[in-house]
C-alpha cells in the first residue's frame, strides 16, 4: 500500500504536471495540503530534478490582488514516457513528455485479442524505433504504460484476464515488456486509462465526480469519484460493456447474452449495415457515412446512443456523478450519439438526483487511453529520483 508521503507526493505532481505554472499556495489549495507539507514537499521534487522554479511570477489563483509568487513547472527535460493501448483490434504507441505533450502518435491495426507474442514484440520494437527516430537517448526514458482491454487493479498491479482475452491468460505483459525494454511497466485498464487522461488533461479537468464511457470495439467506462479513480474491489468496475441491454440479443465474447458491446461494439453496428449497405461495410466506412448524415447510419448511432444511455441510467442514479464524458471511435460522430445518450438519460435517471449529468465529448479523442497510459508511467517514475546519467 502506498505511502502517506508517496500519495502527498503524487497529487502534489498531478497538481503541477498538466496544464499552466502554478504557485505553491495553488498546489495547497488543489491537494488540501497544507502550506508547510507542501513546500516541503515541492522542495524534494526541485532537488529531485522533478520540478523546476520558472524566472516569472505569477498572481495566486483566487487570492485576487495576493502578491505574485514563484512559478514551478515540471522540468521539461525530465524525460520522455512511452504509453501503449492494446485495444481487442489494434494497438496504440505514444512518446510524450511528463506533462502529456505527445512527441510520436503511432497506431496499427492487428488481432490483439488472439497474438499475444506477436503483439507485444511489434509494440516493443515499435516504440524503441520512435525514440530512435527522434534521437531521445535511452537514459531519458522514465517508463512505460499499457492501457489493456481487461480489469486491473492499479497499485497491486493484479490483472484479471477475462474470457473473452483467454489468450492472455498466461502473459505477463509487463515481465514481457520489461526484459525486451529495459524499462519500468505499468499495466492499467483502458477505460479507466481513458477516465484518469480526460480528468488530468482533457474535458473533465476540475470535476470530481465523472464517468468516462469508451466507445470503442471494446465498450467500458472509467469512474472517477470524490477525486479519485474508482476501480472496484479486484480492478472491474465500470465494465459498462458487459451490462445487459438486450435479454434475447447476441452471446458476447464475456459468455453473457445481449451485453452493450454487442450492440454498440465497432463490428456489431458495421454488421448492422450489412442490409442496407452491403457486407462489405466497416466500421471506417460507418464513421464516414456518419460525416455525410447517411440518414440510415445517423438513425444507427443514435439507436446506440440509446442504448449507451439504457446502461448508464441506473449508474447515474446509483452514482450521481455530475458529467459524463464520452470518448472512444464512436465518439468521432458527435452530436447524434450524445444526443441519443441525452435523451435516455434525461427519461430515465431518477428524479430523485435533482438533474441528469452533463454529457460532452471527450478532448483527446482516440489518444485517450494511451495517454492515460503515459500517465500512469509518469506517476510511477515521479516517485523516485529519476536515473540522471546512468
Ligand atoms: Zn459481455
Amino acid at each position: 500500500v502506498e505511502s502517506r508521503q508517496a500519495r502527498n507526493r503524487r497529487a502534489v505532481l498531478a497538481a503541477v504536471r498538466f496544464g499552466r505554472p502554478v504557485t505553491r499556495l495553488d498546489i495547497a489549495t488543489a491537494t488540501g495540503l497544507s502550506a508547510a507539507t507542501v513546500s516541503g514537499l515541492v522542495t524534494d521534487l526541485i532537488t529531485d530534478g522533478v520540478l523546476v522554479e520558472l524566472a516569472e511570477r505569477v498572481p495566486a489563483a483566487g487570492s485576487a490582488g495576493g502578491r505574485p509568487a514563484t512559478a514551478l513547472a515540471v522540468n521539461p527535460t525530465l524525460g520522455t514516457l512511452i504509453g501503449i493501448h492494446l485495444a481487442h483490434a489494434g494497438v496504440r504507441i505514444l512518446l510524450a513528455g511528463v506533462d502529456g505533450t505527445v512527441r510520436a502518435d503511432h497506431t496499427y491495426e492487428t488481432d490483439v485479442d488472439h497474438q499475444p507474442t506477436d503483439t507485444l514484440e511489434y509494440v516493443a520494437a515499435t516504440a524503441l524505433d520512435l525514440v530512435a527516430d527522434l534521437d531521445i537517448p535511452h537514459r531519458e526514458l522514465l517508463g512505460v504504460g499499457v492501457a489493456v482491454s481487461a480489469p486491473v487493479l492499479l497499485h497491486t498491479q493484479t490483472m484479471i484476464s477475462p474470457p473473452m482475452l483467454s489468450d492472455w491468460g498466461e502473459v505477463d505483459i509487463s515481465a514481457r515488456l520489461t526484459k525486451r525494454m529495459g524499462l519500468p511497466v505499468h499495466v492499467g485498464n483502458d477505460a479507466n486509462l481513458g477516465a484518469l487522461a480526460e480528468w488530468r488533461l482533457g474535458a473533465a479537468t476540475g470535476a470530481d465526480n465523472l464517468i468516462y464511457v469508451m466507445l470503442s470495439e471494446g465498450v467500458g467506462a472509467g469512474l472517477i469519484l470524490h477525486g479519485r479513480l474508482y476501480e472496484g474491489d479486484a480492478g472491474a468496475a465500470g465494465e459498462l460493456g458487459h451490462v445487459t441491454v438486450a435479454q434475447d440479443g447476441q452471446i458476447c465474447r464475456c459468455g453473457n447474452r445481449g451485453c452493450l458491446e454487442t450492440v454498440v461494439g465497432e463490428r456489431a453496428l458495421a454488421s448492422t449495415l450489412a442490409h442496407s449497405h452491403g457486407l462489405t461495410c466497416r466500421f471506417a466506412d460507418l464513421i464516414a457515412l456518419a460525416g455525410q448524415g447517411d440518414p440510415g447510419v445517423r438513425r444507427l448511432i443514435g439507436d446506440a446512443g440509446r442504448a449507451v444511455g439504457t446502461a448508464l441510467a441506473s449508474v447515474c442514479t446509483v452514482l450521481n456523478p455530475k458529467l459524463i464524458v464520452v470518448g472512444g471511435t464512436l465518439a468521432q460522430t458527435g452530436e447524434p450519439l450524445l444526443a441519443g445518450i441525452r435523451d435516455t438519460l434525461t427519461r430515465s435517471v431518477s428524479p430523485v438526483t435533482n438533474r441528469t449529468p452533463e454529457i460532452r465529448p471527450g478532448a483527446l479523442g482516440t489518444r485517450a487511453e494511451a495517454l492515460g497510459a503515459v500517465i500512469i508511467a509518469g506517476d510511477a517514475a515521479g516517485l523516485r529520483r529519476p536515473a540522471a546519467g546512468s
